[in-house]
């Protein structure tokens, strides 16, 4: 402004991004037409996503936003500098490049686009102008984490120069141009913005007589989601941010900032040590994450097995009243005297050595305990197999676990005509350790076969205790065993009782689903204790609330614990605005003995975290090079400690990939989950996501490629994609899609596969097409495939017997 003055500003007489005014001659439109071939090539693709965190972000952008600045440290700016001018690279292209590896080193994502200025003023007839000519460019980076950051540098400088040199297409002209889908919740094109302002030639006297230089205080707001604005000026080098106040927080800026700072000192001492190597982590956040929210050592007792356990409650409480099954009452003394005898019918019938595997498959009754103890007692592994699966999935399982026995309804029969008196000389096989199987749990399997997983005792052993001294059980609590023996879940819900005495309510295999029967047993037994898939857990107070003498019912519940797929906040306030008991989410996979974190749920929150991990137990949190990642970043869930699984039977390629050296503790092993999430401040973490395709429908753990794969064994059915979709509200369902020449109707597709699946694997939805969406690679866009409508669902149209009186 004129010194003085107020300003005043006169719009350009000539808008300058104007096509016609850049293309007056052939020569400018050849230009003009190169440059914008350049971007369509450099944008071509998938656009890749750049999100800083995983906090939820609006659905429709805003622009509500806040500013910081942060003064750089001089040492660091002197060596950025210094490495920049010995690789003959620009400052500005140092700094651009040193931000892009933090961006990858917060997202894994090594193709990064973010946008940055250019001033506009690359033709002589505009360098006199005052007026705002900058045009925004994009930057499009690939991240080699092999090369050192000398070399990336070099890149980066590549990539920045050539932007540059493509600068005169107006960016509003080339978002269009590009015609993408928008994503209202997004910026076009990119959604960080890096700006880079040398002030240190600038002088006050260069301006005309009579003119100052002044700024504008504007309301901060946020344009962008982060605009990261670096400024060096003779005192130094500052960066500036302005950033989304509805996606990050101070706090996260701040970390950010730092570890920017980090990274930097990093790159400017070892600039040939590969990206992939280098950790954002300072020393005392990679303390705080690898041992400060890992503090978990219990000196629990070792060299037990479950039946160990077992036997003492046997001899402390032999006349407590351990099961209950509709009116029958056993002991531990009754389950005692039964399991051995029927360990050494099955000894004696089928030569059964330590560590041999013995499936049962068996509907819910008093048997269920008895017969589990039994298998242990016989030194042996069980297999749960649950009665209702099709008989060709049963058979795969049988025989490739190689399992000796089936305990099943006919062979209890064959026991139940066997005189006790010849079994009594039968000796049973010398003892077990803590390190032999307690039991292999089959779980679907990505590449078409379910996989069996093996759970020794010491884990189990462990994770049992762990619950029973967290949350103070003892022998008045009173069990809900509703959850199907085939599911892990059910191994606290039968082991606690039996192994630390509590009573165990057998739930009816026909009355897990009814609410109103839920609610007499809980009544009539005083069950304290119960759990629920949260799915489930809704659908229950669905019925409960809607009925208040039913809710009267529950009034013996003093915990609910919830497990096997995410609780929403909302599910957790329900629960609360109706009952006391407290909701406890835990958080495991079969892998790694049933559960290994918790999260003690209050009523308002905003998120409902899987919490901390459980006694022996290390939770990590890591990017793809196994670095930890700092609080607030989302990584790859791993779980190391002495609940790990023995690995996968009969697959040692599998185990090996699934199980992997842990790199943080010498001689430990870790289990890489396919879980993502990360570390909240107070050390709780957040499950955020899976990174494959494995999903969970009302808590059944299902691997879609096993479903894909079992569609194109069909005649006729020559592509299969399978997904879990929310598609009427009413939580998730499986859609299929097939292409091919197959006339079959969808009913006669879902009764085909209904005799190689369980029936929660068998699809919803069966939505024939012609061919599959493809993304600019050629693959399949998951994201296109169409949604049925909900009056399509063709589940209706079916015709079942009935089953039960149910
Ligand atoms: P499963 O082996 O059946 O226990 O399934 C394990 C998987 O279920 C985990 O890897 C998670 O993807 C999911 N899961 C289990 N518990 C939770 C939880 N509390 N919150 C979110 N996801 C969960
Ligand atoms: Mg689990």
């Amino acid at each position: 402004r004129k010194k003085g003055n107020a300003p005043s500003w006169e719009p350009l007489a000539v808008n300058y991004f104007d096509y016609a005014v850049w293309t007056n001659t052939d020569k400018q439109k050849n230009e003009w037409e190169k440059q914008l071939a350049y971007w369509q090539e450099n944008l071509r693709g998938d656009l890749p996503v750049l999100q800083l965190s995983a906090a939820k972000r609006p659905v429709v952008k805003t622009n509500n936003g806040e500013r910081k600045t942060y003064e750089i440290p001089g040492n660091l700016f002197k060596g950025i500098e210094v490495l920049c001018t010995a690789k003959r690279v620009t400052l500005n292209q140092g700094l651009i490049a040193c931000l892009n590896l933090l961006f990858y080193k917060y997202t894994g994502n090594t193709d990064i686009i973010t946008g940055t200025l250019t001033s506009g003023r690359q033709r002589s007839e505009l360098e006199n102008i005052a007026g705002l000519l900058i045009n925004t460019v994009v930057l499009r980076t690939e991240v080699d984490p092999a090369a050192g950051f000398g070399d990336f540098l070099l890149n980066q400088q590549t990539v920045v120069e050539n932007a540059f040199l493509h600068q005169d297409i107006p960016f509003a002209y080339l978002a269009e141009k590009l015609n993408r889908q928008r994503d209202i919740s997004r910026s076009a094109i990119f959604d960080i913005m890096i700006i880079f302002n040398d002030e240190r030639g600038y002088q006050q006297d260069a301006l005309p007589e009579g003119f100052e230089v002044i700024s504008y205080d504007k309301r901060p707001t946020s344009q962008l989601d982060i605009i990261f604005s670096f400024t060096v000026n003779n005192e130094g080098l500052s960066l500036y941010t302005e950033y989304n106040t509805d996606i990050y927080t101070e706090a996260l800026i701040d970390r950010f900032v730092m570890h920017f700072e980090q990274l930097l000192a990093k790159c400017i001492e070892q600039p040939s040590v590969p990206l992939s190597a280098f950790s954002i982590v300072s020393e005392a956040e990679a303390q705080l994450v690898l041992d400060g929210f890992n503090k978990t050592v219990q000196a629990y007792e070792t060299g037990i097995t479950l039946t160990d356990l077992f036997r003492r409650r046997v001899s402390d409480m032999p006349d407590f009243p351990v099961v209950t099954f509709r009116n029958k009452v056993l002991t531990f003394r009754d389950i005692d005297v039964q399991s051995d005898l029927l360990a050494k019918y099955l000894v004696k019938k089928y030569c059964l050595q330590k560590e041999d595997i013995a499936a049962v498959s068996i509907k819910r009754s008093e048997w269920l305990p008895v017969v589990l103890l039994a298998v242990m007692k016989a030194g042996c592994a069980y297999l749960p197999v649950d009665p209702s699966n099709p008989r060709e999935r049963i058979d795969y399982i049988l025989q490739n676990s190689g399992s000796k026995v089936l305990v099943d309804a006919a062979e209890l029969d064959r026991y139940a005509a066997v005189n006790p008196e010849d079994l009594q000389s039968v000796e049973l096989p010398a003892a077990i350790d803590e390190n032999n199987l307690a039991y292999v749990i089959y779980t679907s399997g990505s590449t078409g076969l379910p996989k069996g997983c093996m759970l020794e005792h010491k884990g189990v052993v462990n994770r049992i205790q762990w619950m029973w001294e967290k949350y103070n059980y003892s022998s008045i609590d009173s069990i809900l065993q509703k959850t199907t023996f085939a599911f892990d879940v059910s191994v606290w819900e039968i082991f606690m009782p039996l192994c630390w005495g509590c009573r165990m309510v057998i739930c009816d295999d026909d009355d897990v689903y009814a609410a109103d029967r839920i609610a007499q047993l809980i009544e009539n037994n005083k069950v304290t204790c119960l759990h629920f898939v949260p799915g489930l857990l809704n659908a229950f107070m669905d019925a409960v609330f809607e009925m208040p003498d039913l809710a009267k019912k529950l009034q013996s519940l003093n915990k609910v614990i919830t497990s096997g797929e995410a609780l929403p906040a909302a599910t957790v306030d329900r629960w609360y605005s109706k009952m006391t008991a407290p909701v406890f989410n835990l958080y495991g996979p079969t892998e790694a003995s049933v559960d290994v974190t918790y999260f003690d749920t209050k009523p308002g929150l905003q998120v409902i975290p899987i919490g901390k991990p459980v006694a022996n137990t290390k939770m990590y949190v890591l990017d793809s090079f196994l670095n930890p990642v700092p609080v607030g970043i989302t990584g790859d869930i791993y779980i190391g400690g002495v609940q790990l699984a023995r690995g996968y039977l009969n697959n040692p390629e599998l185990t090996s990939r699934k199980f992997i050296e842990n790199p943080f503790m010498h001689g430990g092993r870790l289990y890489h989950t396919g879980d993502t999430g990360r570390w909240l401040e107070d050390g709780d973490i957040e499950y955020t996501g899976r990174n494959d395709n494995q999903v969970k429908i009302r808590g059944y753990r299902i691997e879609t490629g096993e479903v894909e794969f079992q569609l194109l064994q069909l005649d006729g059915i020559s592509g299969a994609v399978v997904m879990a979709a929310d598609i009427a509200g009413t939580g998730k369902s499986l859609v299929a899609y097939v292409t091919g020449a197959s006339t079959m109707s969808e009913i006669c597709i879902k009764q085909e596969l209904r005799k190689k699946l369980p029936d929660y694997m068998v699809p919803s939805f069966i939505v024939k097409m012609d061919a599959f969406p493809q993304n600019t690679n050629g693959k399949t866009d998951r994201k296109l495939l169409p949604m049925p409508g909900a009056g399509e669902d063709t589940a209706e149209q079916e015709f079942a017997e009935l089953e039960n009186e149910t």
